[in-house]
């Protein structure tokens, strides 16, 4: 499997083709971006003026200086230009036009061709060796260079369409919060009106006594009503929660607080729901905090209720305190089944819940935790999880002091 992801991309085409495609379309498009004057082609005719112009310089120098020893350096200026502007091959043309120019102008007996013939050959052999190398690295210098110019515009068109991106998705994602926010708020009123009124019928039915039989099922049928509102109320404050804390419109009430007190209520509270053993270890002297009590209050009662509701019946949760420099660590350990490493990363995320979760009929919405972490996160602290397949999970909140 590991082998497949990282031979072939997602639509199953190898790598090496998608690459040698990606290229082939960048030089599709580097080609398409240079001016038409500056094609090859164009460089092939520009080339005679120029080295025409380089020879007359030559045969100018020539006769104006008496001993003149440098024939080759005026046409080297001008097969470094083309190389500069036009690539290497037209360089190479220009390196052959300046041979025969100099061979035919310069060198004696002028107005022939003396390539043929010996001495003249070995004579013009070095200016057009030297000419084909500096066509060549001029050439290929230009071009890589340009091409590093492209790659690099390239890139930054890339870098402003994610840019673009990232804000769009920034933009939906908080549209999609104001949608929760509103849909909760409409939501909550007529849940809680329902589930006002299964009460209400509930008590009148409990203040009855006899009953009809049929009666029975409506008991039945308002107390599943009232179990669900229950649930579809929890979902709605949490909702409500979570949009509330992320459009920042919740405000932390922060006051002096002792995370051992909190701690301690929340362990009372939880031991009397579910009837678990809770241990708690705290330090001897009160923990200070400048923190929301209640808030804190409610993360520590989120770790507490998912421990227990994800270990088993017989086993024992621990939560405990410690104060360390300049930070209080609060730790909830279960004995459950664990979290796998892979999943770890994403149950701090909303609306997460692990398979195993989903699969042995767990209560819950995948919001708990997210809200957990906003909430510390609020607070300047971190929240995190370390946890092994069959030994069980401990989650950690590091708050400053
Ligand atoms: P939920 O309402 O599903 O419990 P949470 O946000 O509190 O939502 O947790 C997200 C998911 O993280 C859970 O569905 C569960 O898979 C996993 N999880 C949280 N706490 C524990 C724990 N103590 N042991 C094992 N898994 C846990």
């Amino acid at each position: 499997m590991k082998i497949r992801a990282k031979r072939f991309n997602r639509n199953d085409r190898p790598l090496v083709f998608v690459r040698l495609q990606q290229r082939a379309e960048m030089r599709k498009r580097y080609i398409a971006q240079i001016p038409r004057w500056r094609h090859p082609l164009i460089g092939s005719l520009f080339t005679v003026p120029l080295v025409g112009l380089a020879i007359s310089l030559v045969l100018l120098e020539k006769m104006l200086i008496r001993n003149f020893y440098f024939p080759g350096a005026p046409l080297f200026l001008a097969i470094v230009l083309i190389a500069l502007i036009w690539g290497t091959g037209p360089a190479l043309f220009s390196v052959l036009l300046s041979t025969l120019a100099l061979d035919y102008f310069y060198l004696p007996p002028f107005g022939q061709f003396n390539l043929a013939i010996w001495p003249g050959a070995l004579q013009i052999l070095p200016f057009f060796l030297a000419g084909i190398v500096i066509a060549i690295i001029s050439g290929q210098r230009e071009v890589a260079r340009r091409r590093a110019l492209f790659a690099e515009q390239e890139l930054q068109t890339h870098a402003d369409e994610l840019e673009q991106a990232n804000q769009e998705l920034e933009e939906a994602n908080q549209l999609k919060d104001q949608f929760l926010s509103m849909a909760s708020h409409e939501l909550k009123t007529p849940i809680t009106t329902i589930r006002g009124q299964a009460q209400v019928m509930l008590r009148r039915l409990s203040k009855q006594k006899e009953l009809p039989g049929e009666f029975s099922d409506v008991r039945t049928a308002l107390e599943r009503i009232d179990e669900q509102t229950y649930r579809l109320t929890a979902l709605v404050d949490d909702l409500l929660d979570l949009s509330s804390m992320r459009s920042g419109k919740i405000e932390l009430r922060s006051s002096p607080c002792d995370v051992r007190e909190i701690c301690s209520g929340v362990v009372e509270d939880q031991r009397l729901l579910s009837g678990r053993t809770i241990e708690l270890v705290v330090p001897p002297a009160p923990v200070m905090l400048n923190a929301d009590c209640e808030r804190l209050g409610q993360v520590v009662t989120n770790l507490v209720s998912n421990a227990i509701k994800y270990s088993p019946d017989e086993s024992p949760v621990q939560v405990s305190v410690h104060q360390r420099d300049k930070v209080v660590v609060i730790e909830v350990h279960d004995s459950g089944q664990g979290i796998p490493k892979e999943e770890q990363k994403y149950i701090f995320e909303t609306f997460y819940r692990s398979p195993d979760a989903q699969t042995a009929r767990k209560s819950g919405w995948g919001l708990g935790l997210a809200i957990c972490k906003d909430i510390v996160e609020r607070h300047g602290g971190c929240i995190w999880c370390e946890s092994r397949v069959g030994e069980g999970s401990t989650f950690f909140v590091e708050l400053p002091v």
